[in-house]
């Protein structure tokens, strides 16, 4: 008899030895007192709360922030009270005011009628996961917006730009609004290369695309990269007057930009070429017939002599 007794308690040191030195943090909760009947004193390293101050669930209720109480609470509660075993993850509250993320996974105990008895539980630091997954999520951010942007100039790039359209294309369809666009193509712009290298004409480009960000003033104006040398600006709730003052303020801006292109055909600086167009699209219409419309019309331009724009057919 001695012998067993002996036993279990050599037994249950084991356990204890066990439970006291994993990461993992052991605690149980006495379902009717709602108070802690255990909790590993490993829980002062990690938190700084010496295994004494966890008394009742309030103190796990308070220990925790503020943002994740109230469905950390609610949630663990209606599972427990389900009999149903669950984790949560929640920040918790150090003693010098730092957050630790834990993952805290919850065994339901109950008696032989079936009630609840006791909750038993682990505490996992996860702060490290969760850093990780921050770091991940604003990667894909990053990366994201990386690939709507053009490498080069940094306004939005021809995909962003197909996007917008049809985004704009359905506002304007459905507020009976009218929608606005300019395509511009710089002049000569294979001379301008031949002429002064390809690295001055990244140069070029990048210049010629911060001007048309300001030519374009309303916060919903947007410009893009359409391709090579030629940009392309979606001008929402814009009527056919004041897309041509922003056209024509793209060719004023350029021109007091003053990039010397000494194998121009036009003269000593810089040109572009522009179409524009306005449309209030009907149910049924598509962006792509009033994109190649407006692409005609810049290929006009570049027939009747360049540095201008051409507005209609
Ligand atoms: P036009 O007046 O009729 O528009 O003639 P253009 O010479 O401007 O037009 P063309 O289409 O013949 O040549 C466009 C040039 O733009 C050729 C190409 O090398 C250059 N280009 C396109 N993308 C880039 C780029 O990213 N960087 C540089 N430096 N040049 C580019
Ligand atoms: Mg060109
Ligand atoms: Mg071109």
């Amino acid at each position: 008899m001695a012998d067993i007794e002996q036993r279990m308690e050599t037994d249950g040191d084991v356990y204890k030895t066990l439970l006291e030195s994993t990461r993992a943090i052991p605690w149980k909760i006495d379902w009717t007192t709602m108070g802690f009947a255990y909790i590993g004193p490993q829980i002062e390293g990690l938190l700084g709360w010496e295994p004494s101050s966890w008394a009742s669930v309030q103190d796990w209720a308070d220990r925790m922030h503020p943002e994740d109480r109230a469905w950390a609470v609610d949630f663990c509660v209606a599972q427990s009270k389900a009999g149903v075993d669950h984790e949560a993850d929640y920040r918790a509250l150090c003693k010098n005011g730092d957050y630790v993320w834990i993952r805290d996974v919850v065994h339901v105990v109950r008696n032989a009628d079936g009630s609840v008895d006791s909750l038993i539980g682990f505490m996992f630091d996860i702060s490290e996961r969760k850093r990780t997954e921050q770091k991940l999520i604003d990667m894909q951010k990053e990366l994201e917006e990386l690939s709507y942007k053009d490498g080069l100039t940094g306004v939005a790039n021809r995909r962003r730009f197909d996007a917008i359209m049809d985004t704009e294309w359905n506002n304007a369809r459905r507020n009976r609004q009218p929608l606005s666009l300019v395509m511009l193509d710089i002049d000569y712009f294979k001379q301008y290369n031949d002429h002064y290298g390809h690295l001055e004409g990244d140069l070029c480009l990048k210049r010629v695309a911060h001007v048309l960000g300001a030519a374009a003033t309303r916060a919903r104006d947007f410009v893009a990269r359409f391709g090579g040398e030629e940009f392309v600006l979606v001008l929402p709730e814009t009527d056919e007057r004041a897309a041509l003052k922003v056209a024509e303020r793209c060719r004023e801006l350029m021109a007091l930009e003053q990039i010397p292109h000494a194998r121009s055909g036009i003269g000593p600086v810089l040109t572009v070429s522009l179409g524009v167009g306005t449309t209030i699209p009907s149910d049924g219409d598509e962006p792509l017939p009033f994109i190649e419309a407006v692409d005609r019309r810049l290929y006009q331009a570049k027939q009747q002599g360049r540095n201008r724009m051409v507005a209609e057919n």
